[in-house]
């Protein structure tokens, strides 16, 4: 289809660096690009940012490695996100579900302010209510220009470097670079509704070990209660009362006739998973006052503003991050950041399984995951980054999408100062390993970030 009439449209000043998404890599992205000395515009679709951070969480995990003496693996950016929400309110630091060191328990409403303050003071230009719908690529891998749909119409958007943080590479999908669709080789990760409960009696509620709540659901299913996963959990929140949980599980994909592979980049598909993980998350509140001590007199208060995606596109960069490369905690000489965390499969069916590092130790992500392998102006950080499933189902803890943030938006502002056409690969690993170093960011393992 010709894109001639993209030329026509009403632009919005660009930037040097465009970053579409701010979830907790677009944010981080932006942040960093701006005060790498970029121009820089952030566009999201919805009329807040932080993505899953804010519309679906409010934990932060991948700080640490699991094991017995948890070592620190993610600091920068990430570190000032956590002092700005500690400055606005109460967070709650508790053991990580899955060993890890500690989680962060924040209020996603102040988590919105802090993205907020943070993108604005560092001079990011934000476009919220702003969804990508096109891109205009140059010959074949130089993407020249975007398309947004705003209140006012279709705008066309241009930039020297452009970041995809959308999550499920968008950008890149409508730009025609490569990428694998969650489910295409391995089951994709299943989805969430999540949901908070207000008015529980924690002191009742305390005793509740994991196991007894999780044969509390099997019980319950067999009474009839429709509880598709019998191992979910639910956590305290800084508000004395409150608890939020992660219980709810969605069928990820299914495949039509013909093969065609239909997963939440369908927009039906996408439509049906929010109204079925709604009804779901009723049906767990209604479980969790009739059968869990401390939940009697609660209520179900707030679900997600939308449903948690777990994995869609997972975009092909110059690397890929293997499941092999996690398990065997190797390190690269172009590495930006560190995950130590366990592979995390949320299949379909009743269980989660973990599949565990050494203790002590942690991956090292290449920035050679970041660098679109089909483009020479693009950078992606986040979830949609480049990995295997089983890779990304390590290193798409929050802390880890910040700290890929913070690579990518460096690195752009680099790109966009080096050379006029913004090309990724004349950054050199070196400097930028530098430049985060000197910017807080934890690159390499090393004792003294032992708790
Ligand atoms: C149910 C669930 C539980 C999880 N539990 C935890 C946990 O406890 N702790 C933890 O650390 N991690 C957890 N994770 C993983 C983690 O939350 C995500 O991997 C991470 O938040 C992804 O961040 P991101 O910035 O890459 O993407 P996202 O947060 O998905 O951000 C993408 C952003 O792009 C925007 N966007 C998308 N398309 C467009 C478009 N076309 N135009 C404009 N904007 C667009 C979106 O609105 C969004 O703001 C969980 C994930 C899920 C789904």
């Amino acid at each position: 289809m010709s894109r001639a009439w993209i030329a026509d449209l009403p632009t919005i000043a660009g930037a040097d660096v465009c970053v579409v998404g701010s979830g907790a890599a677009g944010s981080t992205a932006a942040i960093a690009a701006a005060r790498g000395g970029a121009s820089v515009l952030l566009i999201e679709k919805l009329p807040f940012l932080g993505g899953t951070s804010t519309a679906v969480l409010d934990t932060f995990y991948g700080f640490w490695t699991p094991g017995d003496a948890p070592r620190k693996v993610v600091g920068g950016l990430a570190h000032e996100v956590v002092a700005a929400l500690r400055d606005l309110g109460p967070v709650l630091e508790r053991p990580n579900t899955y060993g890890a060191g500690t989680g962060i328990t924040y209020l996603a409403e102040h988590l919105k302010v802090v993205w907020e303050q943070l993108v604005t003071d560092s001079g990011v230009r934000v476009l919220l209510h702003a969804m990508l719908q096109d891109v205009v690529v140059d010959g074949r891998d130089r993407v020249r220009s975007i398309v947004v749909a705003t209140k006012a119409g279709l705008r066309r958007i241009d930039a020297r470097t452009f970041i995809d943080a959308s999550g499920d590479a968008d950008l890149c999908a409508f730009a025609g670079f490569g990428f694998e669709t969650a489910g295409d080789i391995d089951p994709a990760q299943t989805l969430t509704t999540t949901f908070r409960m207000a008015n529980v009696d924690q002191e009742r509620r305390r005793p509740v070990t994991t196991a007894d709540l999780h044969s509390a659901m099997a019980a319950a299913a067999a009474d009839g209660y429709d509880l598709p996963r019998r191992e979910g959990s639910d956590h305290a929140t800084p508000i004395d009362g409150v608890t939020a949980t992660i219980m709810t599980r969605l069928e990820p994909n299914e495949r039509h006739a013909g093969g065609r592979l239909v997963n939440t980049t369908d927009p039906f598909f996408l439509t049906a998973a929010e109204i079925t993980g709604r009804r779901q998350a009723l049906e767990y509140a209604r479980f969790l006052v009739d059968r869990v001590p401390g939940y009697e007199a609660a209520s179900l208060v707030a679900l997600g503003t939308q449903v948690g995606i777990r994995e869609t596109r997972r975009v092909y960069g110059d690397a890929r991050l293997t499941r092999e490369d996690v398990l065997a905690a190797r390190q690269f000489d172009d590495q930006i950041g560190l995950c130590g965390a366990p592979i995390e499969d949320h299949r379909a069916g009743p269980d989660t399984r973990w599949t565990y590092l050494p203790p002590g130790a942690a991956a090292g992500i290449p920035f050679a995951t970041l660098v679109v392998r089909d483009a020479t102006n693009v950078l992606v950080a986040g979830r949609c980054f480049s990995a295997t499933h089983d890779a990304h189902a390590s290193v798409r803890s929050m802390a880890q999408c910040m700290a890929m943030g913070q690579a990518a938006g460096t690195a752009a502002a680099m790109a966009a100062g080096h050379s006029a056409d913004g090309a990724v690969r004349a950054v050199s690993p070196e400097s930028l390993r530098t430049q985060l170093a000197g910017d807080g960011a934890i690159l390499d393992l090393v004792q003294e970030h032992v708790a």
